[in-house]
């Protein structure tokens, strides 16, 4: 996908740049307690700074619905972001004059009722402090809102040096990736994720399906789950899957072996069995070792790999096994330039950080509806807004 840099936006000198950045970051009594965002933002204001320019930050915080609500306020961030950025950072309401800083954060853009409708007029404000656009909140650009749809028609806009990575990383993994191409879909279910797996069969050559959502699939080709988490509505959509990926030439690997238990709880009582040995009262909380060693010479043979979603239970111990195993030979692939890897979901972030196999993937997004979204092959309105 062809989108415009901060480098087509020709000569920054003298110029103010609006950025739409991501500073929802976590916070406890009024402290940043993790600066991973804060730290994505300084590539782009460093550049748009390094060529003369000056940034004026829009950013949301929470939820407030359109309300001014104090507790959402994104001056508690300034301090933090000062720190991380290693200058003086400002901070403005929407319609103040803005100060002399040569960064700059504007309010919560939420707090204006305009922004989640995408209104026109809000978008001409903001457009009014600034000569060029630019988007490096990828996290965002599932929205189309004000200030990540709207304004990007206002003003010559293009993607943050951030944004931009990121968007290359998923290109190379499911626009343009090198075959063949591994999917892993997990998670607790198959309705969460269901436009995922749709678009992945079309465009991969092996779909893992493992976690909870793997029981209704397994289910509805005739397994006897037991007492797994089992969407047994979903039977008929599953085995429509199955059908379109076998149209298309996509391999689906289902677990051959279970760890399972009669409790959801960390180091419940448990035992391996195979697939079709699943007693009513027992519930599938992990891919078993067998159903590891298959799923590792899929990964052998794979050149690149797309993961969203846990194998297991992977919060409770021993249950985070297969996952566990499965990121970390993903990871020394990687390592050995032998696989191209790139994971995204809040939980599956979690679980590859678990697995120490978080660092040496090539690429983990940290967005998670957007990340989503992409691995349903949908266009965001963020991203296309600035494609040229
Ligand atoms: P992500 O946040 O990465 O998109 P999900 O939220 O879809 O991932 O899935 C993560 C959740 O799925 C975890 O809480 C995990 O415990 C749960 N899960 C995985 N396998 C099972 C299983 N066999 N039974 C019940 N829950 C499971
Ligand atoms: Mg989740």
């Amino acid at each position: 996908m062809a989108f415009e840099r901060i480098s087509d936006l020709g000569d920054l000198s003298g110029k103010r740049a609006l950025v739409r950045v991501d500073l929802n970051v976590p916070m406890q009594g009024g402290i940043v307690t993790d600066d991973t965002r804060l730290q994505a933002v300084k590539p782009t204001v460093d550049a748009v700074i390094a060529a003369g320019g000056r940034c004026v930050l829009l950013a949301h915080f929470g939820r407030p619905k359109g309300q001014i609500v104090p507790e959402m306020s994104l001056r508690p961030v300034v301090p933090a972001l000062a720190e991380v950025l290693g200058r003086p950072v400002g901070f403005n309401l929407l319609g103040e004059v803005l100060s002399n800083e040569n960064v700059i954060v504007l309010e919560n853009t939420r707090f204006e009722a305009g922004e989640e409708k995408n209104d026109s007029e809000l978008a001409s404000r903001y457009a009014a402090l600034g000569d060029v656009y630019i988007n490096d909140a990828f996290s965002c650009a599932h929205r189309a809102h004000a200030s990540t749809e709207a304004l990007a028609r206002l003003l010559p806009a293009a993607a943050g040096e951030t944004m931009g990575a990121e968007l290359a990383a998923l290109d190379n993994a499911l626009g343009t990736p090198k075959p063949p191409v591994v999917a892993v879909v997990g998670g607790a279910k198959v309705s969460s994720k269901l436009a995922v797996l749709e678009n992945l069969v079309t465009r991969v050559d092996h779909l893992i399906i493992g976690g909870g959502m793997a029981n209704t699939f397994l289910y509805a080709q005739g397994v006897d789950v037991g007492a797994s988490l089992c969407e047994k509505d979903l039977k008929e959509t599953a085995l429509a899957i199955l059908a379109n990926a076998e149209k298309a030439g996509c391999q689906v690997h289902l677990p051959v072996d279970v760890v399972v238990a009669k409790e959801f709880k960390t180091n419940a009582e448990n035992k391996t069995v195979a697939i079709d040995d699943v007693a009513s009262d027992e519930m599938i909380l992990d891919a078993g070792p067998e159903t590891v060693t298959m799923l590792c010479k899929v990964l052998e043979s794979a050149d690149t790999l797309v993961w969203n979603g846990p194998m297991g239970a992977f919060e409770m111990e021993p249950f985070d096994q297969a996952t566990v195993a499965l990121a970390q030979k993903a990871a020394s692939l990687t390592e050995k330039g032998a696989l191209l890897s790139v994971a995204g979901g809040g939980d599956t972030v979690a679980a590859l950080a678990h697995a120490g196999a978080k660092n040496s993937f090539t690429h983990i997004s940290t967005a998670g509806g957007a990340f989503l979204e992409w691995m349903e092959g949908r266009v965001l309105p963020g991203v296309e807004a600035l494609t040229s």
